[in-house]
């Protein structure tokens, strides 16, 4: 490790006396003081002399070598950002950064209130108790070598204990007692122990453990803290799991890494079982077996790859590969080539559901570390050197059907087009209620981006915007009366996914009286044609919706055409045809790429007032255009053309006549 001269780290160390802590002999009854390297623990704690003991135990963990951690190997190399170091630097004055989303960050205290909550976004409450800070100032102590970093962090680590008891009552029964201490220390622990924030403190206090363990401020009597209060966050989780879902993935994956970093814990072979038992299981269960992630949100689908990858990397590191069988990695590479083929060229993925938008950069990253798993993979080796080596995919469009993603794709790079329609089941809690959506690239630009999730969950005005984001309504999709769908299960019905007439058809019984049908055709890999069809016998406004880009967009509400004006050469035309009278309506839109941030665009619906049992249709064209050109578009609705089983519709556009048809069998 890389220290200051020695002068001044004493000077260093005679300023900021350490503060002594009480040591904690409870320590050695969860240890298995009979593992190698452990004997002179042994003996001393047998003979009475826990200090000495003490002293011995933080000898062996400063020297141990048998136990590796994928991401950190050489203490040398540590980095630091430019914002990590912020983050370092301001969590000395007690400001700590919790959440990308509430920027600044707020300030806790000069005495620590673990319990402030600015703004009733459970998030920011929730990702406190992750303590993000904690491993920055680890790396500032790393590359600095100044004691401030390592002081400040033991002090905080045992703050936190003190402040945030694990208090288990059942709030349902909160009345049944007046000790308003315990009522809040139990609100308290709702947050502060939820497993997946304890999850986060299990894993990052490994790279903690790793940065500070040299530093005098880690004391024998700390180190004994340290573990007990360690041990208490894996038997948590190990009799709290999640039930269900991301939260269970991340949680197993850590269990693992507690298990097999500390395996001088008496239980950590049952912490590494059940981790990895976890990890097999639910790969098949939270993953489709065409690789899609079962949230539907490709933002989880990218953390449980991760959650995947770690596992194995972890496993790598100390010789246990064997626990995961090759049905794992093979889940693993399905979920990464998922991943890569919803992908738009610039490295983005749609922001369906609570998804968000990762950078470039750290995509990249993401992939390198995959390639370095699947070396073999020449696709994955591909996108992770951006083209520099391995090879693109044979095929462009691409269906999974399982999952309900379909992707139609002229090109892999710029200049491309591609639609990515998500029209499957019901997904898990980040799922949102938009099915036959879709988001549409052409050349450069996200015409059609998906309103995104804008923030999660918290107090009514929180609420209130994520529902918004949530709504049908606010999708490239069709609503009755502007209400969200009461049923997510969209049935694929015909997927041609090559040559110049590729199809897509879809069927989600959307309200108990409505059925939505949508054909998507991507003709000659150019430009779309979307029927959709609202059948059943419900009454009403039916609503078929389109969300845009940012950006000025002309409308002629009588022809029922909108042609954006952005910057660029490539434009969109789209013309609405309906079967019974449209009505162009402006709606509200936004959209919303990160937490809390979000823009303005322009949206619409074409609204058609059914009023008996007979099915009301769309045909939408969906045109690129050069600067200064508009197509001449026309298309004759003949309910003949129609049928539960099949379509027959001819447009034209320009001179240009194509036959739209297909037949279910
Ligand atoms: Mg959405």
């Amino acid at each position: 490790m890389k220290f200051l001269p020695i002068w001044i780290g004493l000077f260093m160390f005679c300023a900021s006396p350490i503060h002594a802590q009480e040591l904690n002999p409870n320590v050695f009854a969860l240890l298995n003081l009979d593992a190698p390297g452990l004997e002179q623990v042994k003996e001393s704690h047998r003979a009475g002399k826990d200090r000495e003991a003490a002293e011995n135990l933080l000898e062996y963990y400063r020297n141990r070598t048998h136990v590796h951690f994928p991401d950190i190997s050489d203490l040398t190399q540590v980095t630091i950002s430019s914002k990590e170091q912020q983050w370092a630097d301001d969590a000395l004055e007690h400001t700590f950064f919790s959440h990308e989303g509430y920027q600044p960050s707020f300030n806790y205290g000069k005495d620590i209130d673990w319990r402030y909550w600015p703004v009733r976004d459970n998030e920011l409450r929730w990702q406190l108790h992750r303590h993000k800070w904690f491993g920055a100032m680890g790396q500032a102590y790393c590359v600095s070598g100044d004691e401030k970093y390592a002081k400040e962090w033991v002090f905080q680590y045992m703050d936190w204990i003190k402040k945030n008891p694990l208090v288990k009552i059942d709030p349902e029964k909160y009345e049944l007692t007046d000790d308003m201490k315990i009522k809040d220390d139990a609100e308290n622990s709702r947050f502060a122990w939820r497993p997946l924030e304890t999850s986060h403190r299990l894993q990052d206090q490994i790279r903690q453990f790793l940065y500070f363990v040299h530093s005098p401020h880690f004391t024998p009597e700390f180190l004994t803290e340290f573990l007990v209060n360690y041990h208490k966050h894996a038997e948590h989780i190990l009799h709290n799991y999640s039930k269900q879902g991301n939260h269970l993935l991340f949680e197993a994956q850590r269990m693992f890494f507690a298990g097999t970093f500390f395996p001088e814990f008496k239980e950590a072979a049952d912490w590494r079982k059940s981790g990895i038992d976890i990890l097999n299981r639910e790969i098949d269960i939270q993953v489709y077996p065409d690789g899609g992630q079962f949230e539907l949100d490709p933002h989880y689908h990218l953390a449980s790859i991760e959650i995947f990858c770690k596992a194995l990397e972890m496993a790598d590191a100390n010789g246990l590969r064997n626990e995961f069988p090759q049905h794992y990695t093979d889940m693993i590479e399905k979920m990464i080539m998922f991943y890569i083929n919803i992908c738009f060229p610039d490295y983005t993925n749609p922001c369906f559901s609570d998804a968000k938008i990762t950078g470039k950069n750290g995509i990249i990253r993401n992939l390198r570390k995959w390639s370095a798993i699947f070396p073999d993979n020449q696709y994955i080796k591909y996108f992770a050197t951006d083209g520099k080596k391995g090879k693109l995919p044979e095929y462009l469009s691409q269906a999974f059907k399982e999952s309900g993603f379909f992707v139609f794709r002229n090109a892999w790079q710029d200049p491309a087009t591609v639609m990515i329609v998500k029209a499957g089941p019901e997904g898990e809690w980040h799922c949102q209620p938009d099915n036959g959506t879709f988001e549409l690239w052409i050349n450069g630009k996200n015409f059609f981006p998906d309103s995104g999730s804008y923030i999660y969950g918290g107090d009514d005005e929180v609420m209130a915007w994520r529902n918004w984001f949530r709504q049908t309504r606010v999708h490239n999709t069709l609503t009755l009366g502007n209400e969200n769908i009461t049923t997510t299960d969209s049935k694929t019905l015909l997927w041609e996914g090559t040559g110049d007439l590729q199809k897509l058809v879809t069927e989600n019984q959307s309200y108990e009286n409505l059925k939505h049908r949508r054909s998507v055709f991507f003709i000659e890999n150019k430009f779309f044609v979307i029927v959709d069809e609202a059948i059943g016998n419900a009454l009403g406004d039916v609503n078929l919706h389109f969300e845009l880009c940012e950006g000025p967009v002309k409308i002629d509400s009588v022809r029922h055409t909108l042609t954006t004006e952005n910057d660029g050469n490539t434009q969109i035309f789209m013309q609405c045809f309906g079967s019974h009278p449209l009505h162009l309506r402006q709606e509200e839109g936004w959209y919303s790429t990160a937490y809390r941030k979000k823009e303005e665009r322009p949206a619409v619906a074409f609204d058609i007032e059914k009023t008996n049992a007979a099915p009301v249709r769309y045909i939408t064209v969906i045109y690129p255009v050069q600067e200064n050109s508009t197509p001449k578009i026309s298309c004759k609705f003949n309910s003949a053309a129609f049928s539960d089983q099949g379509m027959d519709v001819d447009i034209k556009i320009d001179k240009k006549r194509y036959r739209l048809r297909y037949e279910l069998h």
